[in-house]
């Protein structure tokens, strides 16, 4: 029978709204949903192309073991005897989960329970360490919590929107779409983007600067410097709200303009207008992504650009504040339960022993973990030296997205328990399982996301289950009721999950934590059902409400107040002699991580049907390379075979060349084998965007 569901599209962390319909005859149509605050009816090519991706071709749809079909009792059961094995032989930490910003909240939520709470390691590690994790790191550093403080609305009420390290266009289409809107209608308004690439956001932008890869804390040190010196700081806020302003001061103070000049790349004609504009414009916003989180300094960059906030007040109040944008439609959700191995649930941290206390009495867990787990890179390198004996992936695809691919997928390879549960039975990763878990893709499970605005939205089913796959959190829960946790276990749909969710994050909070959805507790599944967007916090007995953080003060330190942090300017350039090029990795418009459902759609993948190298003219004619020929990349990890795409949007020196391609798609088109485990110290984030390599004509 012909239906309508409202639910939420599950590529980028825009998270906008989407009504899918089910016609007499079951076929889907998708359009955006006009009530949803985060796209207002919009949808972009991926989201208005979801339809033509839910074929049942390539699905696993049902349990295997070994490459045979298996029952789920069977397969449930080795899971569970596997993993108790394993622990009570090596400990806890022998054991580990790698999971995902495609999760729902709901998913991770059962993951992160099980791991920390009755498995007792940390060892649970997402995806969003490549994404978003020196965000979380910096807004820690700065805030005491990992808050973001603004709405998307800021975009549309900025006087001036600095994009820095951020392909909107094609990364966040709809949030690029809502910015043009407020651009073309406001054209006073100012843009201004900050990336070495000439991307297609600049060309909306009044001021583009191309700045030198990794130079991103030397040019907001930069600005925070001219900012004191020329009096644009707000005394009062840095007095009543803030604390080390004079030391992060002291760290920048003697920068002069030709110093910036040689850090950045940028002319000093360059730098003194942007840092003017920032200057004499009090409605900013300064939007970044992975180009600044992906870097071996990604948590100074946060903390670089969140000092110039809090220089000047602009934070919290509308059309003003530092504005970090995910990837991933769920790596909002994931921080909120903790599914980073340096967290625990509600945006807890596991650092603190009456927060684990919390947790500990909350869940009445026998086992909480009692200090961080390894982070994505170090947990790979744990699985390739035998140190984790037991892994299982759930929802992602490490053996493409993961820098040193390579090495990954021979860790994988040699790790003696893989369990793989994904809606693909072919993926690089899941050739390696031992045993594969069918799960439940979009359209046909049921749960919560939350957008880059804090925004809770429901994923809802509009189809049913095929063959035997079951939801994720399911899989989680049955493996913990047969490792004998079963009163802990015994949620009976994803409402239930919810409602402990936001049971925990209201538990003895007294307003001092930041993530409190109290209000949610008692959900039951008709309301569940129901549940419309609403932006966090909303404590026990409030009705929701849009509301921003830090206006006045209310950090989450122990003292209430912000802090500024010193942050190093210097910039590493890793291309050398040898590996003279530095290749930049990111996204296309119309493809999603490796592609394993946007490959589907021939319209999406009619953009751009090959991996590529965007190339400077110069280079091009250097390694008389002409357009469209093969190239091949290397470096010392792993090479690549991209065409040549030619130019003058890529800077001379450097190489762009997008991550989605695998091996499946295209021979030798998977770049993250190249990208070293390089991280960054504080975030654990690896550095994807500043590689040294060398490239040649194939
Ligand atoms: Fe989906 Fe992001 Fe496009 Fe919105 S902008 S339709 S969330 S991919």
């Amino acid at each position: 029978m012909a239906c309508e569901v409202k639910t939420t599209c599950p590529y980028c962390g825009v998270g906008c709204g989407v009504i899918a319909r089910v016609d007499d005859e079951g076929s889907v149509s998708v359009k955006g949903d006009p009530e949803h605050p985060a796209n207002f009816g919009r949808l972009c090519s991926k989201g208005s192309a979801l339809a033509e991706t839910l074929d049942l071709d390539g699905r696993l749809l049902h349990p295997e073991i070994g490459g045979r079909r298996a029952g789920w009792d069977e397969a449930l059961n080795l899971v569970a005897r596997r993993f108790a094995e394993t622990i009570a032989e090596h400990g806890p930490d022998s054991v580990a989960f790698y999971v995902s910003g495609q999760l729902l909240t709901e998913d991770y939520y059962v993951a992160n329970k099980l791991m920390k709470g009755f498995i007792g390691s940390a060892n649970i590690d997402t995806n969003s360490r490549l994404c978003m994790s020196s965000s979380v790191a910096g807004h820690r550093r700065a805030f005491g919590s990992d808050t973001v403080p603004g709405a998307y609305e800021d975009l549309e009420l900025a006087d001036l929107v600095v994009l820095t390290g951020s392909n909107l266009a094609w990364c966040h289409p709809v949030l690029y779409q809502r910015l043009a809107a407020a651009k073309a209608s406001r054209p006073e308004m100012k843009v201004v983007v900050i990336d070495p690439r000439r991307t297609m956001t600049a060309d909306i932008a009044d001021m583009h600067l191309a700045l030198a890869p990794d130079s991103d804390v030397a040019l907001f040190n930069g600005l925070f410097a001219h900012l004191a010196v020329s009096g644009a700081v707000d005394q009062n806020y840095i007095s009543a709200h803030t604390r080390g302003f004079a030391e992060a001061f002291a760290a920048v103070s003697a920068l002069d303009l030709a110093e910036l000049s040689a850090l950045t790349g940028l002319s000093q004609a360059q730098l003194r207008d942007f840092f003017r504009l920032f200057e004499t414009t009090e409605k900013v916003v300064t939007c970044y992504s992975q180009g600044v989180n992906q870097s071996a300094s990604g948590t100074d960059k946060v903390n670089a650009i969140i000092n110039c906030h809090l220089a000047t007040g602009r934070i919290g109040r509308p059309g003003m504040g530092p504005f970090s944008l995910t990837g991933q439609p769920n790596a909002m959700g994931g921080r909120e339960v903790g599914g980073l191995a340096n967290m625990l649930a509600a945006h807890l941290d596991i650092e603190k022993s009456v927060h684990r206390d919390l947790v500990r009495r909350f869940w009445g867990a026998p086992a909480l973990a009692g200090k961080p787990g390894l982070k994505a890179v170090d947990m790979f390198r744990a699985v390739a030296d035998g140190r984790i004996k037991a892994l299982w992936i759930m929802a992602t695809n490490p053996v493409v997205s993961m820098p040193d691919a390579d090495a990954v997928e021979a860790a994988i390879r040699a790790c003696p328990f893989v369990v793989v549960s994904d809606i693909l039975r072919e993926t690089d990763t899941a050739r390696h399982a031992h045993v594969l878990l069918p799960s439940l893709g979009w359209g046909e499970k049921d749960g919560t996301v939350t957008n880059s605005e804090r925004r809770i939205s429901r994923q809802r089913a509009f189809l049913d289950a095929p063959g035997e796959a079951r939801p994720d959190w399911w899989q989680l829960a049955e493996v913990g009721r047969r490792m004998g946790f079963s009163q802990a276990f015994a949620h009976a749909s994803p409402a239930e999950v919810f409602a402990e969710h936001a049971a925990l994050s209201g538990f003895e909070n007294d307003g001092r934590r930041d993530f409190d959805i109290g209000a949610h507790a008692a959900i039951d599944k008709a309301a569940y059902d129901d549940l419309k967007p609403f932006q966090w916090p909303q404590p026990r007995g409030t009705q929701p409400r849009e509301r921003r953080f830090f206006a006045e003060g209310g950090f989450y330190h122990a003292d209430g107040r912000a802090s500024f942090v010193a942050v190093d300017a210097s910039v590493s350039r890793r291309a050398n002699d040898t590996y003279p090029y530095t290749l930049n990795t990111g996204r296309v418009r119309d493809h999603w991580h490796t592609m394993t459902r946007t490959g589907k759609s021939a319209r999406l993948s009619a953009h751009i049907a090959e991996p590529f190298a965007e190339i400077h003219p110069r280079d091009a004619e250097k390694l008389a390379v002409a357009d469209a020929d093969l190239m091949r990349i290397e470096s010392p990890y792993g090479r690549a075979i991209v065409r040549a795409l030619i130019t003058e949007r890529q800077a001379e020196g450097s190489l762009f060349v997008p991550m989605h391609w695998n091996d499946q798609f295209a021979s030798k088109g998977r770049i993250d084998a190249l990208v070293p485990p390089v991280t960054d110290p504080v975030s654990g984030q690896p550095a994807s965007k500043n590689v040294a390599v060398k490239a040649t004509r194939f």
